[in-house]
């Protein structure tokens, strides 16, 4: 074709005789050589790659897909790899359990102190990947146990066992495993969370020369001079890629036996590079090094079988030349994922885990290989223990498979194999499990066999028993309630409380006092000090004699308010301890559930002429369920309740806050600390110090304080102080340094209130107002007049805006009371007959 037949060609198709399509449109079907206007505002929000900007949702896209990606894959040779293993021989080498152990700690740490003892908290349970959504509440002592043994594995201090999570249903043992699963996703992605595992490359040239002549490798001299790695070729000479599909360690790669040797002159090089450097961090580094140890795990891994005898036979074909043999290799990096079977298996009850092997035959890559390297056996392994190595695998209810199905767990704890019926695999993974049955049931018979029954470590995870973290289990049932009904405060106190209370057993701690009593013995040369023991040991048992569950159950969620500060001092971290300790396996076993309650609630949210859920509803469900033994549990809740709703009511009705009464306590005590060091006070007002006296004696009038009696008082006021300040190291809140004095003064306000308080008209009054004529959460504005009537019902208005705006205040407005449980809670409160007196008679 010449160079004018050429123009021709691409000359367009149109000429100028043709009239132009503005005037006569081409048929639809022709395609057009330029798009219509509405063609290009159709599309016009596509433009070529090279015009988007960066703000662009897809470059947006694109820009953090490739950063990902080269921010968590690699792919190295053999020789590559090697290097980074000096360049951090701990991250390279570890185990299951290490590895598993830094995915916990990568989140993030603190310490809680619960009944005297601390534990750690992790993070990755408080659920950072969905919001706090799926967190594990409360739970604290269970994950610390499981946690000490994943760590003690770590540490190869411990025999590896089977770790099962023991309780019964709805407690968070599945989110305790889920979250660790979650946690070991996003670990593997982070630049510290790095794990490679290795491929095997074959190129085409390797093969075709084999195959045209029909020799197999007998021309393998050729390839064996070449020694460069085939990791970094490029997609299209590659001939064959075998990836190991139980993701086995590179490092297995070298010998067993010198192995443990390879590895520790890697360490020692990096050491001796180190020794060079002199900063802290380098020093800190090689103290490190020398304390590391290899894991034995590693030392004697084992590749998978495909892996052995691809490499048997390469090692065979280059004459146990191990070099040229890794130049097949590449290793990569892979990513736990529980969806992709990779490193992560979850056994559900009704999932087979058993087994099997299958020649890979419909594998491509595989079969190509069979091919090539003459005369290999390659094969697909399947089952949950191939999807578990380097990893974990999670039994849900465990002891729902008999036996017979559980055995193989046996060799894969005690040998670390598992069996692929011919072919027999060296694993590396922490096998855990929750169960609901009931600790004693396991030790049955027929449960377990003994073999295994010796292997399992049993884990507790009880119902909660603080009632706090109880609530917090039922916000998500609360928040869908709110959205079709109000839900009072207290009413998920009133079941939580209730249900944790069924969960607690009496105190008693006879062994605490017969052990504390022996140690006492110890100290019976130094007479001091075994007196103040003694007298500790009396105190406390007093203590625990009147302990009832409230105070129990308030002791748990960390409430002292229920003892008085003089006896605080009694509660060592021993005693606490031994307190919580004594029904430990008991405590939190039985009881009401969760879901009980659950269902209570949603019983109540179904009545849709409820237009808001209070916890005299609650009161009323539960109790129809109650019998002689847990009425008195549901009294308690009672008791705690109307203590709540009393202050409520009270400060509603009186306007006395406690930080007022906070205000008044504190001018009392400054102003009596004077007088006693005979001083003057500063009086903002007048601007100039005065005599302490007249403040004093004005408000010992209001106190209605007998006369003689006046100068003592205002001494032991100072002194009680003085020593709570003492004993607690810090400025004590005089609420409970001097609670007599807080309450003498919330006494005399109210009274002074009270006795212009007119409750007869009020009552009336409020029984008139009815809360379904307006919106549950406006403002109540009573018309002010003159009669009785009317100011009794501003009065109504006053008492309960007051209570809607101090509950609000707290959180949210839906967390306050709306204008339905505000009137209830007030007439509750002014009518019950354990609560009415309090505002009728005083204290
Ligand atoms: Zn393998
Ligand atoms: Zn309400």
């Amino acid at each position: 074709m010449c160079l004018q037949e050429l123009r021709a060609e691409i000359r367009p198709v149109r000429n100028l005789a043709q009239p132009p399509p503005s005037v006569s449109p081409p048929p639809l079907s022709r395609p057009q050589s330029r798009p219509s206007p509405a063609h290009t505002t159709m599309y016009n929000h596509i433009m070529p790659r090279s015009e988007r900007r960066p703000d662009d949702p897809a470059s947006f896209v694109a820009g953090f897909v490739s950063n990902e990606h080269a921010a968590t894959s690699a792919t190295l040779s053999y020789d590559e790899y090697l290097r980074l293993v000096a360049a951090d021989p701990y991250a390279a080498s570890r185990t299951s359990y290490q590895y598993l152990r830094d995915a916990i700690t990568s989140f993030g740490a603190d310490t809680v102190k619960d009944m005297g003892r601390t534990f750690p908290r992790f993070t990755v349970f408080s659920d950072p990947f969905f919001g706090g959504q799926k967190r594990v509440v409360g739970q604290i002592r269970a994950i610390a146990a499981l946690f000490k043994h994943i760590d003690a594995c770590a540490k190869q201090e411990e025999d590896e066992s089977i770790y099962i999570l023991v309780g019964p249903p709805g407690t968070g043992k599945s989110r305790i495993f889920s979250l660790i699963e979650k946690g070991l996703e996003e670990y593997s992605r982070t630049p510290p969370g790095a794990a490679h595992t290795l491929n095997w490359l074959f190129r085409e040239k390797f093969e075709m020369e084999g195959e045209a002549r029909g020799l197999g490798f007998r021309k393998f001299e050729d390839l064996a001079s070449e020694t460069e790695s085939y990791a970094h070729l490029p997609e299209d000479e590659i001939f064959s890629k075998v990836e190991c599909q139980v993701r086995d360690h590179p490092l297995a790669l070298i010998p067993r036996k010198v192995r443990k040797d390879a590895i520790a002159r890697v360490i020692e090089q990096r050491v001796e590079s180190l020794k060079r450097d002199l900063t802290a961090a380098a020093k800190e580094e090689v103290s490190r090094l020398r304390a590391l140890v290899v894991p034995q795990k590693l030392v004697e891994a084992e590749l998978c079988r495909n892996c052995q005898n691809i490499r048997d036979r390469l090692l065979e074909l280059y004459d146990g030349d191990w070099e040229k043999m890794t130049k097949h290799v590449q290793v990569t990096r892979w990513h736990y994922s529980l969806e992709m079977g990779r490193g992560i298996a979850e056994v559900d009850p009704g999932v087979n885990v058993e087994t099997e092997l299958s020649p890979a035959s419909h594998d491509e890559n595989k079969s190509n290989l069979s091919g090539l390297l003459r005369g290999i056996r390659l094969y697909t392994f399947h089952g949950k223990p191939a999807s578990a190595n380097r990893g974990l695998i999670n039994y849900q209810d465990i002891f729902n498979k008999s036996h017979q199905q559980l055995q193989h767990l046996l060799s894969a704890v005690e040998e670390k194999t598992v069996s692929f019926g011919d072919v027999t695999m060296k694993v590396d993974y922490a096998i855990f499990g929750s169960t609901n049955l009931p600790e004693n049931r396991l030790l049955e018979e027929d449960v377990l066999t003994e073999g295994l029954r010796d292997r399992i470590e049993q884990i507790q995870v009880p119902y909660l028993l603080t009632f706090t973290d109880e609530e917090q289990i039922y916000e998500p049932n609360v928040r869908e309630i709110r959205k079709s009904q109000h839900v009072a405060p207290h009413s998920i106190r009133v079941g939580a409380l209730y249900a944790v209370l069924t969960r607690l057993r009496t105190p008693g701690l006879a062994d605490y006092f017969t052990a504390e009593r022996r140690r006492m013995q110890q100290f019976e040369h130094d007479k001091a000090k075994f007196e103040s023991r003694k007298f500790l040991l009396l105190r406390q048992e007093e203590v625990i004699k009147r302990m009832t569950l409230l105070q129990k159950a308030k002791l748990y969620a960390g409430d002292l308010g229920w003892i008085n500060h003089e006896r605080a001092d009694l509660l060592t971290d021993a005693f606490l301890s031994a307190i919580r300790e004594e029904h430990r396996g008991a405590e939190g076993t039985s009881g009401r559930s969760p879901r009980w309650f659950k269902r209570i609630l949603g019983r109540l949210s179904m009545d849709e002429n409820n237009r808001c859920i209070n916890p005299f509803q609650v009161y009323a469900q539960i109790q129809a369920t109650c019998d002689a033994e847990t009425q008195p549990l549901l009294d308690m809740v009672q008791e705690d309740y109307n203590r709540s709703v009393v202050r409520e009511v009270e400060e509603a009705l009186f306007e006395v806050t406690e930080a007022d009464l906070l205000r008044r306590v504190e001018g009392y005590l400054e102003h009596a600390r004077a007088f006693v060091r005979k001083e003057s006070v500063f009086d903002t007002f007048q601007k100039k110090n005065v005599d302490p006296e007249e403040f004093l004696s004005r408000e010992e009038d209001f106190l209605d304080l007998a006369a003689g009696s006046r100068g003592d008082y205002r001494v032991s006021v100072v002194q009680k102080f003085g020593k709570a300040a003492v004993a607690a190291g810090t400025r004590p809140n005089p609420r409970d340094a001097v609670p007599e004095l807080f309450d003498r003064y919330r006494e005399r306000l109210y009274r002074s209130v009270r006795d212009k308080f007119n409750f007869q008209a009020f009552l009336l009054a409020l029984e008139r107002f009815d809360p379904a004529e307006q919106d549950p959460f406006d403002e109540l504005k009573p018309v002010p007049g003159p009669g009785s009537a009317e100011k009794a019902a501003s009065e109504v208005g006053r008492v309960l805006n007051n209570l809607r705006r101090r509950s609000a205040a707290a959180a949210s407005e839906r967390a306050g009371y709306c204008n339905d449980c505000a009137k209830k809670v007030v007439k509750y409160v002014l009518t019950n007959e354990k609560t009415r007196g309090h505002f009728l008679a005083g204290k």
